[in-house]
């Protein structure tokens, strides 16, 4: 309990900051984004150029950085709708083949009987891509990611009936000192430009703001598995496809 406050804090701390600054960083970046294609547009010799088109990729990527925090610091309002967590992870199916890349095997090992969830779809969408490119990293772009489907009644825990998603890799896992930080916001061990350190945080703050539970069991060399338990729910899932096009989105 300590601990998932400490976490929330953190995530409240870095969430103000992080909505704070994007935006002027976001400006300043359009500043400097004009200007660079004006002087393209001024006409430039080779070497100029190739510093040009260095500085264009920098900018890229700090405005893919801001638009990541504001993401993060925005917080959108969950809308939570009963979910079969088989249909969305079908509907994934392709998604997940091309962010992975066709070196990594996709085995989904789905339940026949599965509960329905309690989730927000998009969210939770974004979280198993998030989770999966993880994994394809940790596999350096080769290897076995299992996506399995349960459900689980964690013995008397009192977030009560529970559907477990979980997902294995072959990747090379984590030390106890990574594994202990994988949830602080911009903590990461990729290279500078590669990795925000951003997914798993947002990943920690959407399962537990959705009633869930997440477990990560990771060995340096013996690949990983993460946990996520959401919670049950008793209303009917739409069928699989027929929520395109009457999805609603809030207003803020
Ligand atoms: P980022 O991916 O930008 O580094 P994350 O918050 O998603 O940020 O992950 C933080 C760190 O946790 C990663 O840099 C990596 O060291 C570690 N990590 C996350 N998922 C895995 C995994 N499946 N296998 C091994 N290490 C992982």
């Amino acid at each position: 309990v300590e601990e998932a406050l400490r976490q929330a804090q953190k995530m409240e701390a870095v969430g103000q900051l992080a909505s704070g600054v994007a935006h002027d960083f976001n400006n300043v970046l359009q500043i400097i984004s004009s200007n660079l294609q004006l002087m393209e547009l001024d006409g430039v010799n080779s070497l100029l150029a190739a510093r040009l088109a260095s500085a264009v990729a920098a900018v890229e990527r700090g405005s893919k950085l801001s638009s990541q925090l504001l993401a993060f610091a925005r917080r959108q309002p969950l809308q939570p709708v009963p979910t079969h967590l088989g249909d969305l992870l079908a509907e994934m199916e392709s998604l997940l083949a091309r962010a992975l890349g066709d070196r990594v095997e996709i085995a989904l090992e789905g339940a026949a009987d599965l509960w329905n969830v309690e989730v927000d779809r998009n969210q939770l969408e974004n979280a198993i891509l998030n989770m999966a490119i993880n994994a394809r990293d940790a596999m350096g772009g080769e290897g076995r990611l299992r996506i399995g489907l349960s459900n689980a009644r964690p013995g008397g825990a009192p977030g009560g009936e529970q559907v477990c998603l979980s997902m294995t890799d072959s990747g090379c896992g984590m030390p106890p000192e990574v594994l202990a930080k994988i949830f602080d916001p911009f903590y990461t061990t990729k290279a500078p430009g590669k990795g925000t350190g951003l997914g798993m945080s947002m990943v920690y703050g959407f399962v537990k703001q959705s009633g869930g539970e997440i477990r990560i069991e990771s060995r340096a060399g013996q690949g990983t598995t993460i946990r996520i338990y959401l919670p049950r729910s008793h209303g009917a899932a739409l069928q699989a496809g027929s929520s395109a096009g009457i999805s609603v989105h809030g207003a803020g």
